[in-house]
């Protein structure tokens, strides 16, 4: 599932591209993939130019000229591509596509396409007003990369739950998925498994720095390619430098003895109960 580094990835290829056109057709094949209003999508879309394109948590925000935005949550398998227009709904369109941007503003128009092969992704369409009541509403926590030590060891340390339950919480901070998280857990040397609470101020500066460092690695990597998650100008190769996601059955590469898998928050977790205290 693409997280915090795949995500602005994926808002910064959308911002180079298509930044400054305009929005002049909608056509979505697949009408779950919608999960604001259906009737006000295509209309508060139509017409519209793009002003940038950028980040909020997981999820990918298209600022509008008229205040309204276009959200997306990628899910397992929520990618966009560029592609040409299909006409309508009937006329053959790409495998797995499921909305179609048609955009102007430069010498040839250009087709943005939604593809979602599992289905779980979501594209929203609000106006100003709404846009601010449904952020308000899903409560996200800060941007890890804006958040000092002092205050992320007050959201994490006020938290019930083992650290890396409370870690993946988009309600603490914003972005960390499994695969961070277990690479950010394995850097400062801190189990997953231990509670929350119990998490010093040093050891919450610690983990900061290794959280904040190992994001913008992996942002200068396009992100991770694990499953088919790419960007839109190619796929990412921060899972050459995993350490411990998906490591399970191998041996830690600091101790040398075998990593351990756990289930936390109903998600696989590696760590090595060696080094990772
Ligand atoms: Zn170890």
């Amino acid at each position: 599932m693409p997280e915090l580094p795949e995500a602005e990835t994926m808002a910064r290829d959308l911002n180079k591209r298509i930044a400054g056109l305009t929005i002049a057709d909608v056509l979505v094949s697949f009408d779950k993939i919608v999960a604001s209003d259906p009737a006000s999508f295509a209309p508060l879309l139509k017409g519209r130019s793009i002003q940038r394109v950028g980040r909020i948590g997981k999820w990918i925000k298209a600022d509008l000229d008229s205040g309204a935005a276009l959200l997306a949550h990628l899910k397992m398998t929520g990618q966009f591509f560029l592609g040409e227009w299909p006409g309508s709904v009937s006329s053959p369109w790409p495998p797995h596509a499921r909305a179609a941007f048609l955009l102007t503003g430069q010498a040839e128009d250009q087709t943005l396409y939604y593809r979602d092969i599992r289905k779980f992704g979501r594209l929203r369409a609000f106006s100003r007003d709404d846009l601010r009541d449904f952020l308000s509403d899903l409560a996200l926590g800060p941007d890890p990369l804006e958040l000092g030590p002092g205050e992320f060891h007050r959201l994490v340390s006020s938290k019930k739950g083992r650290l890396k339950q409370v870690l993946m919480d988009q309600s603490v901070v914003s972005g960390l998925g499994n695969i961070y998280a277990d690479e950010s857990l394995f850097a400062a040397s801190l189990s997953p498994v231990r509670p929350a609470s119990a998490l010093t101020p040093g050891e919450a500066e610690t983990l900061l720095a290794r959280i904040k460092s190992i994001l913008l690695d992996a942002i200068e990597l396009r992100g991770s390619t694990v499953g088919n998650y790419q960007g839109l100008d190619g796929p990412g190769s921060y899972q050459d430098r995993h350490k411990a996601y998906g490591k399970s059955g191998q041996d830690c590469p600091r101790c040398g003895n075998p990593f351990a898998r756990a289930i936390i928050a109903g998600r696989s977790s590696v760590h090595c109960p060696v080094c990772q205290k």
